[in-house]
Order: structure tokens, then sequence, then C-alpha cells
């Protein structure tokens, strides 16, 4: 468990390495560190995993995109990863075929079955025998019924995992490294990186509860702040942080889909116009819902806070895949939630917006080898999937430079972790709740073992509740009333919180549809 918030346990204590950022990076740098022999501190300046990590798409991917640029080594490293995953939070995923149709002719035909072939002899040689698992369909027929529909010229099946809850995978990480030792609190923020004759000191915080400023001492800073990293860039250093990001945006929509993930493809002009551009959406189960995603807005700035997807921004979506696929029957009254996330481009820039693809390879930058002060590490991850192996890395430079020897990595073969569910109720916590003591229930324990602070806490990421959509007032009330009683609001504040919660989905353009209910009937 990560136990209660203590920020002043940050400016009395001493460490050897401060953590910015509580995302799923973040997570296992802090695990990582700890687990050899540093004492690590972290701080997230909101909610742990509110930035990239709860926006992903929940796929554990096996690094078949990868194979696919023909980049080997990323790919082994996607397929090992996402092993690792699975059995260091065997509860938190699922295995899941995608299907990838086929269009028309013979080139796709050909396309698709080298592709199963090729990687079937990839992954058995990286995993043994339980390696396989590629299928190439050549028609309809060799399809299971549920979906052939959306294959009518057969298609590659591959076998991949979906996280059913990265939020909570991420809390697991951090219980574990609060478990060796770490302190982890929400809700502070790093300012500025501190540093004196070339060497990092330590950071600047800003509690942003209380909104004491005080200072946090540490030899060594890893700068895990996704697409933040790049406001704490220290400005002598000479390396060039990511110029650009796209913005992507998953659905959640209350529609019955196959037990499949569809890999939805099509080609459209790339921002330049010059270059026709394959676009992938995928339409999951998750939860008994369908997870959709992602859209691909290039140009993306960095806000100054979390990232929200606009109302704009999920109509667009919704329009453009009910108007390319409209056997989803997807409709903006079946959406349920969206979430928002930027992807990294590295080393291209707007100047030439039509060229630019998504980051496949981390960044770590090491910042005394390029003129910036000794001490200070930036990783930015491009998967959350391989996330634990670019924190393994970054500690790995650490440990090289530390002055004594540090135990080995050990996160790869850990055993699997506790407090990965939400609850000791194992389906509690995954899918809609209508029972207010049980939502009572949650909250009190999510605030007083996991430092949730608000209903946005409890409802999108310290379970997935308020992912199918804005819970009912009855069950917000059950929540509310625990979190005042945990944090001492007043009656007054409990309401602000719960008017808050709610107008997040009125911002989203979701109509106030409590969660469980079908399409058309709000409260
Ligand atoms: C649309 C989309 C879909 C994706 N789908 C997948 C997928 O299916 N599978 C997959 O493996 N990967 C996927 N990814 C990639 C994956 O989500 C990211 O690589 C990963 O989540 C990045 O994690 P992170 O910890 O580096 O960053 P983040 O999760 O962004 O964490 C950074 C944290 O730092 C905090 N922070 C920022 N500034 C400060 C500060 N000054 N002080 C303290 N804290 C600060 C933020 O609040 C944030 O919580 C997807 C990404 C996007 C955008």
């Amino acid at each position: 468990m990560i136990g209660s918030r203590e920020p002043g346990r940050l400016e009395r204590d001493q460490f050897d390495l401060v953590v910015i950022g509580g995302g799923i990076l973040g997570a296992f740098i802090a695990w990582d560190a700890t687990a050899r022999g540093l004492r690590t501190a972290l701080m997230e300046r909101d909610d742990f995993s509110a930035g990239t990590s709860s926006a992903s798409g929940r796929v554990l991917h096996g690094g078949l995109r990868a194979l696919q640029h023909l980049d080997v080594s990323a790919a082994a490293e996607s397929l090992r990863e996402r092993e690792i995953i699975a059995h260091l939070a065997p509860g938190l995923s699922r295995p899941l075929p995608f299907l990838f149709p086929a269009a028309a002719g013979i080139t796709d035909q050909v396309v698709l079955r080298t592709a199963a072939a090729v990687w079937n002899s990839f992954a058995r040689s990286a995993l043994g025998a339980s390696g396989s698992g590629a299928q190439f369909a050549g028609s309809r027929h060799d399809l299971d019924p549920a979906f052939s529909n959306w294959a009518p010229h057969g298609g590659l099946v591959v076998h991949d995992r979906q996280l059913i809850s990265a939020e909570r995978l991420v809390l697991a990480v951090l219980a574990a490294a609060v478990d060796g030792g770490a302190v982890v609190v929400n809700r502070v923020e790093c300012q500025e990186i501190l540093s004196s004759n070339g060497r990092v000191e330590g950071v600047q915080a800003l509690d942003r509860e209380s909104g004491n400023l005080f200072q946090v001492s540490a030899p060594w800073v890893l700068n895990a702040a996704g697409p933040w990293a790049v406001d704490l860039w220290p400005a002598e250093s000479s390396a060039r942080p990511p110029v650009s990001f796209a913005r992507g945006i998953h659905l959640v929509a209350d529609l019955r889909v196959p037990q499949i993930a569809l890999g939805l493809t099509w080609t459209e002009q790339s921002v330049s116009g010059r270059v026709p551009r394959s676009r992938r959406v995928f339409v999951m189960p998750w939860a008994g819902s369908a997870l959709i995603g992602a859209s691909f807005e290039p140009g993306g700035l960095v806000p100054s806070g979390p990232i929200e997807p606009s109302a704009d921004e999920i109509l667009r979506f919704v329009t453009e895949m009910s108007r390319r696929w409209p056997g989803l029957e997807l409709s903006m009254d079946r959406v349920r939630y969206a979430v928002a996330g930027l992807y990294p481009i590295f080393g291209r820039g707007p100047s030439n917006p039509g060229t630019f693809s998504v980051a496949r390879r981390p960044l770590i930058c090491d910042h005394r080898e390029r003129g910036g002060p000794d001490g200070l590490i930036t990783g930015i991850s491009v998967k959350l999937t391989t996330a634990r192996a670019v924190a393994e890395r970054m500690v790995d430079r650490v440990a090289a430079r530390f002055d004594r020897s540090l135990a080995p990595c050990s996160t790869a073969t850990a055993d699997p972790l506790p407090f990965a569910l939400p609850s000791p109720v194992p389906s509690l916590g995954f899918g809609p709740l209508e029972n207010p003591a049980e939502a009572a229930r949650l909250a009190a324990a999510a605030a007083d073992r996991e430092q949730a602070r608000t209903l946005a806490d409890v409802f999108l990421r310290r379970s997935t509740i308020g992912q199918h959509g804005l819970p009912a007032r009855d069950v917000l009330d059950g929540a509310g009333m625990a979190l005042a009683a945990a944090l001492e609001w007043s009656v007054e504040r409990r309401e602000i919180e719960i008017r808050r919660f709610e107008e997040f989905y009125d911002r989203l353009g979701l109509s106030r549809r409590v969660s469980g209910a079908p399409p058309g009937a709000s409260d």
C-alpha cells in the first residue's frame, strides 16, 4: 500500500534520488531504485497516473509494429516486457486476440500471410514454444462468425495482451516502491531542478494542497514527467528536447463488440498533403464496454496541467469513426468517457509537419554528457509496455556512477505485485458501480491507503468505475461522504467536489448519463 500523504517527509528525510512524475515510468524508477538500495523520493504534481499513463490504449504490445519497421531489438524488448508485466500483475492484464482485416486483392493477403509467418518464427525464437500466436485467415469463413463481418477478405489474428487498468498497475508498482522504503507523494510539483557548480543538489517543490514551497535534497534527480519533462529541461543542456507531440484520444462507448480487438485501417493524406498515411484505430472489448482509439491530431501543445479532451475533439472523432465504420453504430449518446494523451515526436519539428512519425524508441538524456548538470537524467518513454526497461536503463546510469556499489536491477524477476486490485472484492472497481455503500468503502480505502484526494482519483484512477460514465448521484454521495470523513471536508466542500466531478463530464460534452444506464437515459 502507498500509505497516507506525508509531504513533510520530502523536506525532512535524506534522499539519494528524487523522481519527478508519478506515471508508469516514474513508478518503475522509484521501485527499481529503492530495490537497489537507494533512498528514493517520488513527487507527482497531480495524481498518480493522471498524465499519459491513464490515456493509453491499454495494449501490452508484443512488438509486431516494431518488427514491421524491421526494428528487431525493439520488438524483442516489447515481447519480453509484455510477459514481465503479465507476470508482475497477473490480475491486471488478460490475453486478447487482435484482428487486422485484409483488404480486397492479393497484395494484402500476401503481406499479412508473410507477417504471420515472420511473427511466429520471431516470437518462437524469443519466447520458446509459447511464443507463437499469429494466424492468417485467407477468407472470412476461416474466422469466428462473431467477427468475420469485419474482415470480408480474411485477415491476420495476433495474440497480444490488454491491460485492464493501467492506473492500478501504476499504483501497484508505487506500492512496491513504498514497501521497499520510498517516500511517494502526490500533489507535489517540482518547480525547479537545483544545481550548484555543475552538480544537482535536489529540487524546489510546491505542495499544491498547502501552498508550501520547500526543497528536497538529493544528488540525483530522475525526470520522468512525461510530456512535461520538457518544461524542466536545463537551459545549459545542449541536448534537444522533443520538439513536438501528437494528441490522441480514446473513447469508452456503450457498444457490444466481439471479444477481439479490431484493427480498423485506412489511408489518408498526411498533414502536408504530400504523402498518403496509413491510420489505424482499435476497437477493443474492455470491461463490458468498447474502448476505441486513438484519434490522431498532430501539433499537440503541452498544456501547463493535465490534458483533457475537448468536446469538439470527441465529436470529430465520433463523426469520423461513424462515417468510416457505420457498422460500429457509434454515436455521441453511446460515449461514456474520453481521455486524451500526447505522443512524443522526436527529432522532427513543426517546420516539416507532414513528415513526422510517432517516436518508437524512448529518449534517455544524461544531461552531464550534454553540458547540463551532473546528476540529472531525463527519460521520455514511448510505451507503457516497455517503461520498466526504460526505468532500468535510467537507474543503471545512476548505479554506474554512485559512490557505493548497488544491488542489480530486480524488477524484471520480482514476485507478482500485491496491492494490484482496487479492493478485497476482485470484481469491485473494474466496472460500473450502483451501490453507494460499496462506493463509500472504496473511497475510504483509496483515501486511507492510496492518497486519493478527489472523486476523480477514486472513480477514475483507484478504480475504473467513472470510465463507464458518471456514477449515479447516490454513489457520488456515498464516496463523497467517505472522502469528507477521511479528509475533514466541510459539507460545502463535499458539494463543491461532487459538482466539480460532474462538471468534468459536462466539459467533455457527455450528457449526465449514469454508468450502466442504456443510451438515451439520463439522470
Ligand atoms: C493516445 C495514446 C495511446 C497509447 N497507447 C498505448 C498502448 O496501448 N500501449 C502502450 O504500451 N503504450 C501506449 N501509449 C504510450 C504510453 O501511454 C506512455 O508511453 C506512458 O504512459 C508514458 O508514461 P510516463 O510515466 O513517462 O508519463 P506520464 O504518464 O505522462 O507521467 C508523467 C507524470 O509527471 C507528472 N508531472 C508533470 N510535471 C511535473 C512536475 N513538474 N512535478 C511533478 N510531477 C510532474 C504528470 O502529472 C504525470 O502524472 C499511448 C500513448 C498515447 C498518447
